[in-house]
């Protein structure tokens, strides 16, 4: 390489997060929606504290995580930085006391049977949690979620419960090539939160959905994705080792 070669800016968490920022108002202008509607949540699963708290020196103060052991391991070295942590991931009901004292929002809420347990352990915490309904909106048997038809019965029995805030939908993609098929999913969720906003018990608003993750965001924000959960395309390429 010559001496002279012109430099890259350094590829740090800054400048990525500035680009992803830009892709994210980019794509909202695209489809005619206002870059204020659409949130960012970093996922930062895999990614250790250091790297968190650097994110959170950015203004970054929301985080998803799909395990609540690692919101367990990382809640405590970032104590002083007033994280919202945000589970994302499959939920098994007997995590409901660690999630009921350490999360700030589920957005995997999948069963009633997982809604009575936190309710229970956020009872005797004295606190409630943000939730949003994961849906299906594929065929992908790795894919969690309830059943669309299922989504209005669990909606009227979260209206009983105190303790958990409805606020919208999630939903994943299907992993796939073809955007027409992505595109279907992200627009099945929108479709769903409109219908049952129709008869919605009252105080239930379902203003979010969130929708879109690194490789598939632009088409969740045509579709009215309000949240992108974005993890490698920030923090890098995850390594399970
Ligand atoms: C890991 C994860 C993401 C982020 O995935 P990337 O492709 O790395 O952006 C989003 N949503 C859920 C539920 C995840 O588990």
């Amino acid at each position: 390489m010559a001496d002279d070669a012109p430099t890259l800016p350094p590829d740090t968490f800054a400048t990525r997060l500035a680009t992803l920022r830009a892709r994210i108002d980019a794509a909202c202008v695209r489809h005619g929606r206002n870059p204020a509607d659409v949130a960012l949540l970093p996922v930062s699963k895999t990614f250790g504290p250091d790297l968190i708290r650097e994110a959170t020196r950015l203004g970054l103060k929301r985080f998803g995580e799909n395990k609540v052991q690692e919101i367990r391991d990382k809640a405590e070295p970032l104590a002083d930085c007033g994280i919202d942590w945000v589970v994302i991931g499959h939920l098994q009901t007997n995590k409901a006391r660690d999630v009921a004292r350490l999360a700030a929002e589920v957005q995997s809420l999948d069963r009633l049977e997982l809604a009575q347990a936190l309710d229970r352990r956020l009872q005797q915490e004295g606190r409630a949690l943000d939730v949003l309904l994961q849906v299906k909106t594929s065929d992908e048997e790795t894919k969690s979620g309830l059943a669309p038809a299922d989504a209005p019965a669990l909606l009227r029995e979260l209206a009983r419960l105190d303790t958990l805030r409805v606020r919208g939908l999630m939903t994943l993609a299907v992993n796939s090539d073809d955007e027409a098929a992505v595109r279907t999913c992200f627009a099945s969720l929108r479709t769903l939160r409109d219908q049952l906003r129709q008869d919605a018990p009252a105080g239930i608003t379902l203003d979010r959905l969130s929708m879109g993750m690194s490789g598939d965001f632009e088409l969740a924000i045509a579709e009215g994705s309000t949240e992108v959960r974005i993890g490698s395309a920030l923090f890098g390429a995850r390594s399970y080792a």
